[in-house]
């Protein structure tokens, strides 16, 4: 059933954007997708997947190679005598995760990861983490979060990872008020930022994950958190029950989402627009640099998003206002509302938005708009291709560094790289290469 539900005026500027919200089939990845990127952030932690092999085989075609001598994930594979109750899955578990830390000192955090047949036994992975915690801690600490893919989208497997870590944080003890960075940044995009912040005269941000399990934020009363992904919901309410608040921003996407997002931390510390004005400008026109590069390119074309990672909002409207692109449709599997006040605002007027999926009719759609590009899930771009679309792997937007100034130039290339291949296809000489 679809039903369209106005936005707040409030959060939408002078407009009222519509969104249209569809239940019904859908195509995307589950969570289990973040520990691709985790794993490679939290640089002393395990994740432990209790899966089956499909579960296994997902992540290990994800991350693709493995690049580390000693791996940071593995499946604890299920099989069928566990799913029909023959052993105690408990029993095993134990058994695995101390065979897993009598050989791997160096792990700090172990991860337990649930799944769609752990959570279909309904094994209690929460009851199983407090039980080896009694074990391992404090040299290993052991959480749990599931990466399940029932009712999930991909990019909440970091949401609930993230949301597991916040009551573990250490307790904020200084008199002044600090600032967190809350989601997964690339370590080259968090060095940019905390030079930045320095520069505008914040210079103990703390970011969420930090690289090392003892190097993890401390959080309290005063800590304001800045959010550097759209997609974690979870996260930020465990924050607040910390105490921690949010400052509201646009996110850090294009020169635009960049230069806002630090204009909103600097205020809410008391610091003049004018000195984050002078602390950026090199950043802020090497970007526009970057992104005049691209514009040729991208301006007019239209762009049709459906619904996968949750950042489709914000890239929606660096590509909009930044690049010129049309917009004929915005899906995104979830809409907060109050997170993404900002970016609606910012989002011209009428675009149509869409919340969660109806697969057939959404594709009808893209079919009526014939987009120049199509933002998708993998399972959806073959398909599309062969019909004579040209897409764009909307996980490929996750796995790459897209955020800050030094991005913004990368990020307009995610979207020029696949109509440049479709005009070069399109061109006589490569067809006739082809022919020969
Ligand atoms: S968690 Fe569920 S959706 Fe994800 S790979 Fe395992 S079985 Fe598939």
């Amino acid at each position: 059933m679809n039903t369209v539900i106005p936005l707040r005026a409030e959060a939408s500027g002078c407009a009222k954007p519509e969104v249209l919200q569809e239940r019904g089939q859908r195509e995307v990845f589950c969570g289990l997708t973040g520990i691709v990127w985790l794993h490679r952030k939290i640089q002393d932690a395990f994740f432990l997947i209790v899966g089956s092999r499909t579960c296994a085989h997902l992540v290990q075609s994800a991350a693709g190679v493995m690049i580390f001598a000693e791996p940071r994930f593995a499946t604890a594979i299920m099989e069928e005598r566990d799913l029909a109750g023959l052993v105690d899955a408990h029993e095993e578990l134990d058994r695995v995760v101390t065979r897993l830390l009598e050989r791997r000192s160096d792990i700090r955090t172990l991860f337990l990861v649930g799944s769609c047949p752990s959570e279909v036994i309904k094994l209690d992975l929460a009851r199983a983490a407090e039980r080896l915690n009694g074990r391992f801690a404090p040299r290993t600490r052991v959480l749990n979060y599931s990466g399940s893919g029932i009712e999930t989208t991909f990019t909440q497997g970091e949401d609930a990872c993230l949301a597991a870590l916040v009551p573990t944080l250490p307790v904020a003890t200084g008199k002044a008020p600090g600032l967190v960075v809350v989601g997964a940044l690339a370590d080259v995009v968090e060095d940019q930022f905390a030079r930045l912040f320095a520069a505008i005269g914040l210079p103990h941000v703390q970011f969420l994950p930090a690289r090392r399990s003892d190097a993890m934020p401390a959080v309290g009363p005063d800590t304001r958190y800045l959010l550097a992904q759209p997609f974690l919901a979870d996260t930020a309410r465990a924050l607040e029950r910390r105490g921690a608040r949010r400052i509201a921003a646009p996110f850090p996407l294009g020169a635009e989402g960049t230069m806002q997002w630090l204009q909103a931390a600097a205020a809410a510390f008391g610091i003049d627009a004018a000195v984050v004005e002078r602390a950026t400008a090199a950043s802020r026109e090497r970007a526009t640099a970057a992104l005049a590069r691209h514009r040729a390119l991208l301006q007019g074309k239209r762009i049709f998003f459906f619904p996968d990672s949750q950042l489709e909002p914000p890239l929606a409207r660096f590509l909009s206002r930044e690049l010129g692109m049309v917009l004929t449709e915005v899906g995104t599997p979830y809409l907060h509302r109050e997170h993404l006040a900002e970016e609606l605002a910012l989002l011209p007027e009428g675009v149509r938005l869409s919340e969660g999926q109806h697969l057939d009719r959404q594709l009808d759609r893209c079919r009526a708009e014939r987009p120049d590009l199509v933002v998708c899930g993998l399972g959806l771009a073959n398909p599309l291709e062969a019909e004579g679309f040209t897409t764009k792997w909307a996980i490929e937007l996750v796995f790459s560094p897209i955020h800050g100034f030094e991005q913004a130039g990368d990020l307009a290339e995610l979207f020029a790289r696949p109509l440049r291949r479709r005009s070069l296809l399109a061109t006589p000489a490569v067809n006739a290469v082809k022919a020969a």
